[in-house]
């Protein structure tokens, strides 16, 4: 008996959650072979030159064949038509999933293809960061993350308890939910926080007061921390908000609501109602910090020393700083 929990595991699609799976999953040992498909040349040859897997396939056909876990790690736009092409080739009993940051979409784009005889369990780890690409993945990105699992009903328990048991040796804390509950909650947690980055960013650099050299000069003031999000990937955040378009419309109308608000304390000299908002969100964020979510040390972007650690280390893993998205 191996002690492999997955025979074959294929990935479609390479970029950061594909590579960081891969690397993840061999470094643990979880699986025995890793079979890599993706939709461009250069990339599948950049997986492998990173001899990120076993095999690697220009057909996603090819790809999934005798897999017992494939995992759909391309943008949430494209899952349906990978649905589609594989379907017919999945190995009965395989464990099929994805990582896409939204949920309830992938349930309506993936599932009318698929077999009855494949568990189709969709997930979504909590954790990236704002680089794309097969040589932004890290064997450590899923590390204390939690990672959502939203099987629908009828799922085969047994298979949704073994899919777990993958993302907790990779690091992650598992947990199951609706898939519109997901959507609801990644729509505050996540998805608004990059709709905003995206506009504070676009704002500034059509400004016609204050010129670009200037907001890339003073950037330190607050809107470096946006630029981060803002630098994530075009395609994967167009097909978030594409997809998950109710659940981020409607935090946007309360988010625009109490931004009203703030405005109108702004205009009345209202002191009270700011301090009181921004001690409550300061305690917000300690509680992120209690949780081993985000760390209390801040950097501001200083090449200094600080106790013993030179800057350029903690810069390094600044590289990989969660977007969480
Ligand atoms: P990424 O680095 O941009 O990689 C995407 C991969 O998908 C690339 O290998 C790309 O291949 C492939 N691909 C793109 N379009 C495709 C298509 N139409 N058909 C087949 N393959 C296609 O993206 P990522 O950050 O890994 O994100 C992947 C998924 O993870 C997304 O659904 C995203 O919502 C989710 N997610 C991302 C994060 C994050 O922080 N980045 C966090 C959690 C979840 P080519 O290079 O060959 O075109």
């Amino acid at each position: 008996m191996s002690d492999f929990l997955f025979k074959r595991m294929t990935l479609i699609g390479i970029g950061l959650l594909g590579s960081s799976i891969a690397l993840a999953a061999r470094q643990k040992g979880l699986v025995e072979h890793i079979a890599i498909h993706t939709r461009s040349q250069a990339t599948l040859a950049r997986a492998e030159e990173l001899s990120l897997g076993d095999s690697y396939h220009k057909d996603v056909t090819d790809s999934v064949k005798d897999a017992d876990l494939v995992i759909v790690c391309t943008p949430v736009g494209a899952c349906e038509a990978v649905a589609k092409a594989i379907a017919p080739y999945l190995a009965e009993g395989a464990i099929v999933t994805d990582v896409g940051s939204v949920k309830a979409s992938i349930i309506r784009q993936m599932q009318p293809y698929l077999p009855k005889t494949v568990h189709f369990i969709p997930g979504h780890p909590i954790a990236g960061t704002e680089q794309s690409g097969p040589d932004s993945g890290f064997a450590e990105l899923f590390i204390n993350r939690w990672c959502i699992l939203t099987p629908p009903e009828g799922t085969d328990a047994a298979a949704v308890d073994k899919l777990a048991q993958f993302w907790t040796v990779l690091g992650s804390n598992v947990e199951t939910m609706d898939a519109n509950h997901h959507d609801h909650v990644l729509a505050i947690t996540s998805h608004l926080p990059h709709l905003i980055a995206y506009n504070i960013v676009g704002t500034a650099s059509d400004l016609e007061m204050v010129t670009n050299s200037e907001v890339i000069k003073y950037s330190a003031g607050g809107f470096r921390d946006s630029t981060r999000l803002a630098a994530s990937d075009p395609t994967m955040w167009r097909d978030v908000f594409l997809h998950n378009k109710e659940a981020t419309l409607e935090m946007l109308g309360r988010f625009t609501e109490d931004l009203t608000a703030l405005q109108r304390a702004i205009r009345w000299g209202d002191g009270d109602t700011l301090y009181e908002l921004f001690s409550r969100t300061r305690s917000i964020r300690r509680s992120i910090i209690d949780a081993g979510q985000e760390v209390d040390a801040s950097d501001f972007g200083r090449h200094i020393v600080e106790g013993g650690e030179t800057r350029a280390e903690q810069l390094k893993s600044d590289d990989h700083k969660d977007t969480g998205s």
